[in-house]
């Protein structure tokens, strides 16, 4: 566990809504705009947020068990959380542990937001059950540090955690970020086996100037294929806000 807070979403359609934040540390890709690198290897302790939006933090040591985690995220619910968000590092990199969490969580009544990359059906499968939103990636060619042949099959796995998603009524998001570098007929080829998801949300890298141009050419692409209602380019907001 990495760390355990109050904010505000700041990414996709669910952008503002007020969110405990539940980030397990570790995670196998190396995505180049990862903004969350002191996560990428597991943590020796866990920061709890004293009291939500304190920004007052307490030490925990590592492991924590998923009672002590329900436990931290009871002392930030109130009505006014939307959900809790259960991301990373990469959450599926530790099943047993989320697939506990979200069902304590989904016991208690929370709404359960994940945010994957998405790299494995298996795992996703295992704790779909206790999910009601899922934020899964599709990574562009060129922002994993992996050969294309790998690359290639985590789109693969990807697209196919978003179909399982989108079947079992999950409120689904596929999120693509992109840079000025990607290619449209990258995109292209991937919307071609998008499945029907609630939105496709285009996400520029943070701190990187994109041309107008080029978000409309990608947004056309997406549109296309899923709905001009569907269809959404939203950067991140949480710096601009200068928020968590
Ligand atoms: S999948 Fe997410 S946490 Fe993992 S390296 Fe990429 S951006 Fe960072």
């Amino acid at each position: 566990m990495g760390e355990i807070f109050t904010s505000l979403q700041g990414e996709g359609p669910l952008l503002g809504r007020r969110q405990v934040f539940v980030r397990l540390s570790g995670c196998s890709l190396g995505c180049s705009y990862c903004d969350t690198r002191a996560y990428l290897r597991r943590t020796e302790k866990c920061r709890l947020e004293t009291a939500p939006g304190s920004r007052t933090f307490v030490d925990l040591r590592n492991p924590l068990r998923v009672d002590m985690v329900t436990e931290c995220v009871k002392l930030h619910a109130s009505p006014e959380v939307h959900s809790v968000s259960v991301t990373g590092g990469e959450p599926l990199e530790q099943p047993g542990f989320t697939e506990g969490l979200a069902g304590e969580l989904k016991g208690l009544g929370m709404r359960v937001y994940l945010e994957t990359n998405g790299f494995s059906l298996d795992l996703f499968s295992r704790i779909s059950k206790h999910i009601d939103i899922a934020a899964i990636d599709v990574k562009m060619p060129g922002t994993v540090r992996c050969s294309r042949d790998l690359c290639d099959r985590l789109v693969e796995n990807e697209l196919a955690c978003l179909e399982r998603s989108s079947e079992l009524g999950i409120y689904t998001i596929a999120k693509v970020v992109v840079q000025q570098e990607t290619e449209e007929h990258d995109l292209e080829r991937i919307c071609c086996e998008m499945p029907s998801v609630d939105a496709i949300v285009i996400q520029p890298v943070s701190g990187q100037i994109m041309s107008e141009l080029k978000l409309l050419a990608l947004h056309s692409i997406a549109a296309r294929h899923i709905g001009a209602e569907r269809a959404m380019v939203i950067p991140q907001m949480h710096r601009a806000l200068g928020m968590m």
